[in-house]
């Protein structure tokens, strides 16, 4: 199996604000693995929060090889074999994750829905975010979204209150807020209570990771649902905020790839827990990837490929605010003409 990759700059169509400070551009890793000449594409779109970045994912690429990975015809085999070679970074995991998944499917001619068990007629709705920003931008950004039914609101910055009454001024869509741990217990049970009047259908994680104590607390104040995204990395984080959340935001990139987010998504069912699908800003690529396990979970928010403005790949489309995946063996994504 021959390894290739790529570093690729995405520009963001406006500058992406949210409570830790702003991007406007994301450097992700392009992963290709080719077999018996057949090409499976991944992505890693490393972030800062977990301590992840481009430059340091490309240099321990050269350092390694995968020579052996394929000797077996079994994609639990290649996975079990290359993913402790990404030496602890999920954001590369991922992108070998995918793009084993991606060549296994292109091999077989099956596609990756099917592995899953995951109908692509039942994909979900997915949100669009606007993130912190002035009045007028944000009006803008709503206007721009007019195509999307359902909005997710970046908040925890000082004028919490002053976004929602902007929003408010412009839709009555149904919004879902993230305050990407932006709050404290009293700041988190006010917002939680004003919220809950303003045809607001979640909270994501209201507080900093590392309060969960009075995450467990808010939990019994607040009227609204509180979904955890900093606090769940991957399956093991799940039994123990459990009592905390009553769903969990789950991203690729995060966990390490398409077969550990299934694994949350069984042990998230078990708790009766509500689950999510995030994303970073990425490509097509592992959107698409995430999208094929949509029709699993009761929410995605899936929409960074297309807060940029000059993604490579066609693979996922959305229509009037719908998942529609593609057709074709393994994730479906193609390079844009
Ligand atoms: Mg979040």
């Amino acid at each position: 199996m021959i390894l290739h990759y790529s570093t690729y700059r995405l520009e963001l169509k406006h500058r992406f604000t949210i409570a830790r400070g702003y991007e406007d551009a994301v450097d992700v890793v392009l992963v290709y693995f080719t077999k018996d000449g057949v090409t499976g594409v991944g992505e890693a779109a490393p972030s800062g929060r977990y301590n992840e970045d481009a430059l340091t994912i490309v240099k321990h690429l050269n350092s390694i090889s995968f020579n052996e990975v394929s000797s077996k015809d079994s994609l639990d085999y290649w996975l079990d074999a290359a993913l402790p070679k990404a030496n602890g970074m999920r954001s590369l995991e991922t992108a070998f994750d995918l793009a084993l998944h991606d060549l296994y499917g292109k091999l077989n001619n099956t596609a990756t829905t099917n592995h899953f068990d995951s109908d692509p007629q039942k994909a979900c709705m997915t949100s669009f975010t606007i993130g912190i920003d002035d009045r007028e931008k944000i009006k803008e950004k709503v206007l721009e979204a007019e195509e999307y039914p359902l909005l997710k609101v970046k908040l925890g910055s000082d004028h919490d209150k002053e976004i929602i009454n902007t929003l408010r001024d412009v839709t009555d869509k149904l919004i879902r807020v993230d305050a990407n741990e932006g709050w404290d217990l009293e700041e988190g049970k006010r917002m939680c209570d004003w919220l809950a009047e303003r045809n607001v259908e979640f909270v994501e994680q209201p507080l900093p990771a590392d309060n969960l104590d009075d995450t467990a607390k808010l939990r019994e104040h607040s009227p609204l649902e509180l979904v955890a995204d900093e606090n769940c990395i991957d399956s093991e984080d799940i039994p123990s905020i459990s009592d905390a959340f009553d769903g969990i935001n789950i991203k690729l990139m995060k966990c390490g790839g398409l077969r550990e987010a299934f694994k949350m998504i069984q042990m998230a069912r078990e708790r009766q827990m509500k689950i999510m699908l995030g994303c970073m800003i990425e490509t097509s690529v592992a959107i698409t990837a995430a999208a094929i396990l949509s029709p699993l979970v009761d929410y995605a928010d899936l929409d960074g490929n297309i807060l940029a403005s000059n993604d490579p790949f066609d693979g996922v489309k959305v229509k009037d605010g719908m998942l529609v995946l593609p057709e074709g063996p393994g994730l479906g994504v193609t390079l844009k003409e």
